[in-house]
């Protein structure tokens, strides 16, 4: 238990969006809990999708998926990363949530007869739901990224809660404002204007930032940095430089040494509960600024032209490669543009092939096609939900010769639904938060690579899915040499199937690239890792 009161840091942006509030979040969140605080870190998402759940991948990225089964923005991929430890839904906040939770207490009757209003009520319902992670005592700190750029009409309920906030919580709230510093060639200069602009928008909205985190290209000048403090009401050492780095696991280093976790301290009143301890942190990024070899990997997907669409795939191969001294290269494949007859050509090379999650047809075939690629000629292959669906399918064609066999997401018709909606979603016609979502169990079974990639026979692992493995083929597939490795103890759902022969050929139902952290990089990447080095 923490004998501190709870402390609120907010993050947010000026400027321009996608300058790694996110990541400076995580770094800000893994400096503070290196020195022994106990950190949580909250996403504000001022849409009015309830959830990005239902969003189109090219519109948002990746959706992360917490232990609890919410559907969230991809940033609580980096702070479990960061952290190592479980976000869950109180940690992803969109407007439409906070609108749907007043209007439901609207309409029970609560607010007794009064105009329901964004001053107060949904400013309150904001707030409410920051302080929730204080309140439980668990946390020291509460780090609360606002998503957006200050300034948007968006954003403005959640900037208003923070200014309401900072007169509450009196001394216990700290404000730290990222803007970038744009190098102008043409001149030869780094500019602060845009910084300072941004800083008097937040002013206008109630709002002095503490402290000052400058994004550049270009290492900036002593006068520079005691412009941008003189123009913005802050002291010079507030102003923070950072630098494009080569990895983001570096920001936390070099946040470090610009001494932003001390200035924090100094400023929120607290002393540290012992040295920081940033030893394996530092390791892990000198393997990976440092790799021996490199490894090449092609993720076969339908939203490669966006990478963000599989952050945590990608980042898990950081994990993994710096876990076995390399480097993983990702080439990215477009499945909709892969062809049965040029597979050979355009997978040439790999070392390792991994078959991305999705959902719709769109694709589904070159998919397939690089899997019995993978499975013909002995390339290491790790299929994530929709890519162990698809080595089911492929499985079933070419080996087991099922006449278009397929999943009935794909082919409502097929005559073989080797893949089939759940019995449980036969029902649902919502969208929003309906399917398979979560962590539920898994076991292992004796003498298979799964188990011995886990090194246990009880696992839990992150799910997003409507469709699953049709038990009515198992027999079949088993004897034929596709084992379902992995079973869900309580309804016989096969989790893993796996290819007896093959050096490594893995289909998950799961999402194992939702636990893969710095600290425990996540052993199904580590051993595909190892199999494609090998
Ligand atoms: N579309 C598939 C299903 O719903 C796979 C989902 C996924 O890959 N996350 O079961």
């Amino acid at each position: 238990m923490p004998s501190l009161q709870t402390r609120y840091i907010f993050v947010t942006g000026g400027v321009t969006s996608s300058l790694g509030k996110g990541v400076i979040s995580a770094s800000v969140a893994k400096l503070l809990q290196a020195r022994g605080f106990s950190v949580t870190i909250q996403k504000l998402d001022p849409y009015i999708n309830v959830d990005p759940g239902t969003l189109n991948p090219y519109e948002h990225g990746e959706c992360y998926v917490t232990e609890d089964g919410a559907e969230t923005d991809l940033d609580l991929g980096h702070y479990e990363r960061f952290l190592n430890q479980p976000t869950s839904q109180a940690n992803n906040i969109t407007t439409g949530r906070v609108y749907q939770s007043v209007i439901e207490k609207e309409r029970r009757g609560d607010y007794l007869g009064k105009t329901v209003q964004i001053i107060p009520h949904i400013t309150d319902e904001i707030k409410r739901r920051i302080k929730l992670l204080g309140s439980k005592g668990k946390f020291d700190l509460v780090i609360t990224e606002i998503g957006g750029t200050v300034g948007d009409i968006e954003s403005l309920p959640y900037i208003e809660s923070l200014r309401q906030l900072k007169w509450e919580l009196d001394g216990r709230v700290l404000v730290l404002h990222l803007t970038l510093v744009p190098f102008l060639n043409a001149t030869g200069e780094s500019k602060t204007k845009p910084t300072q602009h941004s800083v008097k928008m937040l002013l206008e909205e109630g709002v002095q930032p503490d402290i000052l985190v400058l994004r550049t290209e270009k290492q900036l000048s002593r006068d520079l940095k005691k412009k941008v403090a003189l123009f913005c009401n802050v002291n010079e050492r507030s102003v923070i430089e950072s630098r494009d780095v080569r990895t983001i696991y570096e920001v936390p280093l070099l946040m470090h040494e610009e001494h932003l976790d001390q200035i924090i301290l100094e400023k929120l009143n607290l002393t540290s509960p012992g040295q920081i301890n940033i030893r394996k942190w530092r390791d892990f990024v000198e393997k990976v600024k440092h790799p021996k070899k490199t490894v090449k990997i092609g993720l076969v997907g339908k939203y490669v032209e966006l990478h963000d669409a599989y952050k945590s795939i990608s980042e898990s191969f950081i994990h993994a490669g710096a876990a076995n001294n390399c480097r993983v290269e990702i080439s990215w494949i477009h499945s909709e543009k892969l062809e049965e007859e040029d597979v050979a050509h355009e997978l040439a090379g790999l070392q390792g092939i991994l078959v991305a999650p999705g959902f719709g047809y769109r694709g589904i075939e070159g998919k397939i096609s690089a899997i019995r690629y993978a499975r013909e000629n002995h390339i290491p292959f790790l299929g994530i939900c929709l890519g162990m669906q698809c080595a089911v399918i492929e499985f079933g064609r070419h080996v087991l010769n099922l006449q278009r066999a397929n999943s009935t997401e794909m082919d409502a018709k097929t005559p073989h639904p080797v893949i089939d909606l759940m019995e449980d979603q036969k029902e649902i016609t919502e969208k929003g938060g309906t399917m398979r979502l979560g962590a539920y169990a898994c076991r292992l079974k004796k003498n298979t690579l799964a188990r011995s990639v886990y090194q246990t026979d009880l696992i839990q692992e992150r799910h997003r899915h409507r469709y699953e493995f049709n038990n009515n083929y198992l027999q079949l597939y088993e004897e034929a040499g596709m084992k379902a490795s992995g079973m869900n103890p309580d309804t016989g759902l096969a989790e893993i199937v796996e290819l007896k022969g093959h050096k490594f050929f893995v289909g998950v139902q799961f999402h194992p690239e939702y636990h893969s952290t710095v600290i425990r990089p996540h052993p199904l990447f580590v051993h595909f890792v190892k199999a494609a080095l090998e």
